[in-house]
C-alpha cells in the first residue's frame, strides 16, 4: 500500500490572456501548494475471476464536506489517472484508491488535480513503471491543467494553459487564511462569463514573482490578484466583502483562487494566520470554513 498526500493549490495570481481556437484559454499564474491535503492511498486489487483489469474507488469526507459533489464513478479525476496510465503504459488496470477528502471540491483550490497527480505519482510507484516526471507531465496535461503543476507542486510561475512551468524559489515562508463559501462554482462556467466580458486585467504578475524571490510578503500581497473576480465578484457579491474584510482585518493582501469562489488572504506568519482565522470563523460565521494554511515547498517527482 502506498500513502500521498494530494496538497490544494492557491492562485498568488491568475491572468487570463485570451481564449484559444480549442476553447483553452491562456493563462498566466503564480501558483502555490498548500498544507491543506486530501490523503490518497493506493492498494493493489486482485482481478476477479475473468476479468483481467480492475479498478475501484473508495471516497471518504473530512468532516463538513458531506455535500460536497464529488463524483465516485468514471467522472473521477483520480480514476481517470489511473486509467490513463495504464492504458498508456499497456498495463492491467489493477488498483483500490482510498480516496480522504479534506479539500472542499469546486472551491478553486484544483482537490481533483492534486488527486489526480497524486495517483499518477503513486501509480508510477506501485506499479514499478519506472516513468519519468517529463513523461508524467505529459499525461497530467491531458487530465486538467492544473494536474501538472500537482505533479510538482511548490511555488510555480504557470504560462500557456497552466502546463508551462516553471519553479520559483519565495525566499520567505507564506501563510494564508482561506475562506471557502457555502457554494461551490464551475470552472467552465466562470470562463464562459469571461469570454462574454472578455476582461483585460492588468495584474503585475513578473513583479509578483520578483517580490516572492525577494521575500517581500508586504509587497507580494500588494501584487496577488485574479483576472476572473471580475467577472465572478459582480455575481457573487459577497466574495468582494470577503476580500475586502480580510484586507480590513489585516491581511497583506487577498484574492479569489482559481475560479472561485475561496478567497485567500496572505498573512505575516502562522500567529497571524491562525488568529485571523479565528477571528473571521467568530465574527462572519456565514462566510463559510475558514483554514490558516502554510505554503509548501515543491517535491520532485
Ligand atoms: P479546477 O481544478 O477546475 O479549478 P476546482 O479546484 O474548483 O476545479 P475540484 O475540487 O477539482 O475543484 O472539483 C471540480 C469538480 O470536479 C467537482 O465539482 C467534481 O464534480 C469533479 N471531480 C472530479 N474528480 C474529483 C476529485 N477527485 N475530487 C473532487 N472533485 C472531483
Amino acid at each position: 500500500m502506498l500513502s500521498l498526500a494530494a496538497p490544494a493549490k492557491l492562485n498568488l495570481a491568475l491572468d487570463v490572456l485570451g481564449r484559444r481556437p480549442d476553447g483553452y484559454h491562456e493563462v498566466k499564474m503564480v501558483l502555490q501548494s498548500v498544507d491543506l491535503a486530501d490523503s490518497v492511498q493506493l492498494l493493489d486489487c486482485p482481478p476477479r475471476g475473468g476479468e483481467n483489469s480492475r479498478a475501484r474507488l473508495v471516497i471518504s469526507r473530512e468532516p463538513g464536506l458531506e455535500g460536497e459533489d464529488i463524483p465516485g464513478d468514471e467522472r473521477n479525476l483520480a480514476l481517470q489517472a489511473a486509467r490513463l496510465l495504464a492504458g498508456e503504459y499497456g498495463v492491467a488496470l489493477r488498483v483500490e484508491i482510498r480516496l480522504h477528502k479534506r479539500i472542499p471540491a469546486a472551491a478553486g483550490l484544483g482537490g481533483g488535480s492534486a488527486d489526480a497527480a497524486a495517483v499518477l505519482k503513486g501509480l508510477n510507484l506501485l506499479w514499478d513503471l519506472g516513468r519519468t516526471p517529463e513523461e508524467l507531465h505529459r499525461l497530467a496535461v491531458r487530465l486538467g491543467a492544473d494536474v501538472p503543476f500537482c505533479l510538482q507542486g511548490g511555488t510555480a510561475l504557470a504560462q500557456g494553459i497552466g502546463e508551462r512551468l516553471s519553479p520559483l524559489r519565495p525566499a520567505v515562508e507564506l501563510w494564508f487564511v482561506l475562506v471557502k463559501p457555502p457554494f461551490g462554482l464551475s470552472t467552465a462556467e466562470v470562463y464562459r462569463a469571461w469570454d462574454e466580458v472578455g476582461e483585460k486585467s492588468r495584474l503585475k504578475v513578473e513583479e509578483l514573482v520578483e517580490a516572492l524571490q525577494e521575500g517581500d510578503p508586504a509587497r507580494v500581497g500588494r501584487l496577488v490578484g485574479n483576472a476572473l473576480e471580475a467577472v465572478v465578484f459582480p455575481r457573487y457579491p459577497v466574495l468582494k466583502e470577503i476580500k475586502e474584510g480580510l484586507l480590513a482585518l489585516g491581511a497583506l493582501g487577498a484574492a479569489m483562487s482559481g475560479s472561485g469562489p475561496t478567497v485567500f488572504g496572505l498573512v505575516e506568519g502562522e500567529e497571524q494566520a491562525r488568529n485571523l482565522a479565528a477571528e473571521v470563523a467568530r465574527r462572519r460565521p456565514e462566510w463559510g470554513k475558514v483554514y490558516a494554511v502554510r505554503a509548501l515547498p515543491g517535491s520532485s517527482t
